[in-house]
């Protein structure tokens, strides 16, 4: 696997893939990398010629009061588990060379943005948007792979793709659950025991909501008061917001009808989670 740390050597790189008529698959991360990241690379490997993987801790998308400093990071780790996955190469710039210091400019998704995470995360979307249109300049992919667990992000990246006409294809990838149902997540490893078995409540609720669904539920309102109760009967949970939205537009909406969107983001203990599911009636 190639490591790759500047900018103009992974633009040399990709330049000569595509040269050589090669599909290049791009599996953007943070790094700490766990079977969910593993499932896009396994989706890349099948649908292009050489994935490449950059792991980059991206400032811009993380708050003045958020884990930015203490995000877990283990870049040996990963160079093991990103070979063992067949990854063709790893791209991990420095921050330095992603934002210089006169760095200005930024993507915004008008309205998208400011939903479900981004009310919570203020400007933490126009950081994202920012940070994956640079990676796709960069790299130049034909498919870049993201996963559904982050639900809102998908839906902004397919919508900077779209606006600006980037001739790519976003494919998002279903959630990798633990077998107890908890969401993969590199944030997972800031939960203790008793955190971990708390924040099995995030599935949990969701779960109660497909069973109620299939049970005939349509009220949106009844859905989300049944998930806060099912996540308050958990003491170390601390609800950020539960919203069932319209999946494309994310705006609420009153009856599953069609498919609904039922996002959440709960605190266990001082632990962001976030989660969601798609209900069809
Ligand atoms: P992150 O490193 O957390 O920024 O995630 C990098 C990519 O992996 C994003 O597209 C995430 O949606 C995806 N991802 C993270 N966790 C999971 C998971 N449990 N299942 C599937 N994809 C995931």
């Amino acid at each position: 696997m190639k490591v790759v740390e500047s900018v103009s050597a992974m633009k040399a790189l990709a330049r000569g893939w595509r040269r050589d008529g090669k599909r290049i698959g791009l599996v953007p991360t943070m790094g700490y990398l766990h079977e969910g990241h593993l499932s896009l690379v396994r989706e890349s490997k099948r649908r292009t010629d050489v994935t490449v993987v950059s792991i980059f801790v991206n400032p811009t998308q993380f708050g003045p009061n958020e884990d930015f400093k203490k995000y877990p990071r283990d870049l040996a780790k990963d160079i093991v588990y990103l070979e063992t996955g067949g990854v063709d190469c790893l791209f991990h710039p420095v921050a330095a060379e992603v934002y210089p210091l006169d760095y200005r400019t930024f993507v915004e998704v008008q309205g998208l943005q400011d939903k479900l995470c981004g009310r919570s995360r203020p400007g933490h979307f126009r950081g994202v948007a920012t940070v994956v249109l640079k990676l796709f300049e960069i790299v130049r992919p034909d498919l870049a792979f993201f996963g559904a667990k982050d639900a809102q992000q998908v839906l902004i990246i397919r919508r900077v793709a779209a606006d600006l006409d980037l001739d790519l294809e976003v494919v998002t990838c279903p959630t990798v659950r633990e077998p107890d149902g908890l969401a993969l997540s590199s944030r997972n490893a800031y939960l203790g025991p008793a955190e971990r078995k708390a924040a099995l409540a995030l599935s949990m609720s969701l779960r109660w909501a497909e069973r109620a669904v299939a049970a005939g539920e349509r009220d949106t309102a009844r859905l989300v008061a049944g998930i806060r109760s099912v996540l308050e009967a958990e003491p170390m949970a601390r609800v950020d917001y539960v919203e069932a939205v319209d999946p494309e537009t994310l705006e609420p909406v009153g009856e599953v009808r069609g498919e609904v969107l039922v996002a959440l983001a709960v605190f266990i203990g001082p632990t962001r989670l976030i989660d969601n599911v798609r209900l069809r009636a």
